[in-house]
């Protein structure tokens, strides 16, 4: 309220408009005819004859400075300038003593006057400058004081921010703990479910193999088939349950490679060997083109097969016409050999490549996330998990190595495994020797 009264200040002094609070008429006076008399343009001068009186002009009245008598009959000057402070109206209060009072006018000055005059001493020239010095020294007060609220307001803002901010943090912290909890209590789930279901599809597929062996003469050709197909179904469900074992097994890091000596040109041939079957049924070329001076690695064999099958695997469920190419050899063939660091000259690549159907660029970076399929439809044509490529990427990132893809889409994919001719386990631990 008392704010909104005080005239709005200039850095040029404007045209006045002063309140005289003085109970003596002939002081009241003395102070208008200076205040004609000076440089200053005056619009208009209100006068009161006590403390109550200027309050109440105060308040419904806009001033820029007023003259306060130190002695006023229903208050002293010192009552009156608390009273105006205390109702938060700021405007320069510019005291009246008498001669030999300069202490009095120091207390005033304490208690928010901006400067005092004595009365005898009144003239035109001191007083405009009076008004000019409390004019002046206001209106850096006030800029003073808007830039601290600015500052209290910034900072106000800025700890709810941080409040806010923290609450996130905290907010994401406890999610982060409970989705930790749920991954791992999924993974323990699937290793647990995978593992039981086991147990029982083993016998299934033991007992129909037995049967097969020791077939009855009797047996009809539909009874044959009906035999044939419980044990490659069960196979084939055995194999899905084994890549979920070892999918929750590499993502709760509880597998372990067995690293051993090794002959990865052998290895390739059984597997290719192994394949050729699956991609003669689609009528589909699998070649096997090996161009390594040196075959023997160290290495866990049954993981590395298990990185090859399923790469020549994924390339002959998603190739309708042409062929599957797997071709090894040393080192990288992307980097010049001079300028590979040592540690990395003794690399093994395997390569991967078919005439299917490729991938949408945008998904190369999604195809290695677990239970990733891009075309469902295609997909579903064959059976999988979306687990192969997730577990390929992790045993693959156990080696030391790395996997990447090239692909157009339409025009076939390459998959390209860079590892080291050495790998040890977690404990840097070359296991079992093999001959
Ligand atoms: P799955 O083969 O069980 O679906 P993968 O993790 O092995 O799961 O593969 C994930 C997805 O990546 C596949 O569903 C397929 O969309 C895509 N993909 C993998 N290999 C190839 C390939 N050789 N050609 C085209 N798409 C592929």
């Amino acid at each position: 309220m008392s704010e909104g009264i005080s005239l709005p200040l200039v850095n040029s002094i404007p045209a006045l408009r002063v309140l005289i609070v003085d109970d003596d008429a002939v002081d009241r006076m003395a102070v208008i005819r200076a205040l004609k008399k000076s440089v200053l343009a005056v619009d208009a001068i209100t006068e009161v004859d006590h403390g109550r009186g200027a309050i109440a002009q105060l308040q419904i009245e806009p001033f820029h400075c007023a003259f306060v008598d130190y002695q006023l009959p229903d208050m002293d000057g010192l009552e009156l300038i608390h009273h105006l402070r205390h109702q938060g109206i700021n405007i320069p209060l510019i005291v009246l003593t008498g001669q030999g009072d300069e202490e009095t006018a120091v207390e005033f000055m304490k208690a928010g006057a901006s400067d005092y005059l004595v009365k005898s001493r009144l003239s035109p020239e001191l007083l405009a400058q009076c008004i000019r010095n409390a004019l002046r020294i206001y209106q850096a007060e006030q800029a003073v004081q808007a830039a601290q609220q600015q500052l209290q307001s910034t900072n106000t803002l800025l700890r709810q921010k941080n409040q806010a901010l923290e609450q996130h943090r905290r907010r994401i912290q406890q999610q982060n703990v409970e989705l930790m909890r749920a991954s791992r209590l999924k993974s323990e789930f699937l290793a647990t479910l995978s593992h039981e279901l086991r147990t029982p599809l083993n016998a299934i597929i033991g007992f129909s193999q037995l049967l097969l062996r020791r077939r009855q003469q009797a047996w009809t050709e539909k009874q044959t088939d009906m035999v044939s197909r419980i044990y490659s179904n069960g196979k084939n469900l055995l194999a899905l349950l084994n890549e979920i074992l070892d999918f929750s097994k590499l993502d709760a890091e509880r597998l372990e490679l067995s690293p051993q000596p090794m002959d990865l040109a052998t290895l390739a041939a059984t597997t290719v060997a192994e394949m050729r079957s699956l991609a003669e049924q689609k009528s589909l070329v699998l070649t096997l083109t090996l161009n390594l001076e040196n075959p023997h690695l160290t290495n866990d064999p049954i993981r590395l097969r298990q990185v090859l099958t399923n790469l020549i695997s994924n390339a002959i469920k998603f190739t309708d016409t042409g062929g599957v190419r797997v071709s090894i050899h040393a080192g990288a063939t992307t980097a010049p050999e001079t300028s590979m660091p040592p540690d990395q000259r003794d690399l093994v690549e395997i390569a991967v490549t078919d005439t299917g159907i490729g991938i949408a660029p945008e998904a190369l970076d999604s195809i290695f996330e677990a239970f990733r399929q891009l075309d469902q439809t295609h997909t579903r044509r064959h059976t999988g998990t979306g687990l192969g490529l997730a577990i390929v990427d992790s045993l693959v990132g156990l080696m030391g190595g790395s996997i990447t893809v090239e692909t157009h889409n339409g025009d076939g994919s390459t998959f390209r495994v860079l590892i080291p001719r050495h790998v040890s386990n977690s404990d840097g631990i070359e296991t079992a020797l093999s001959p």
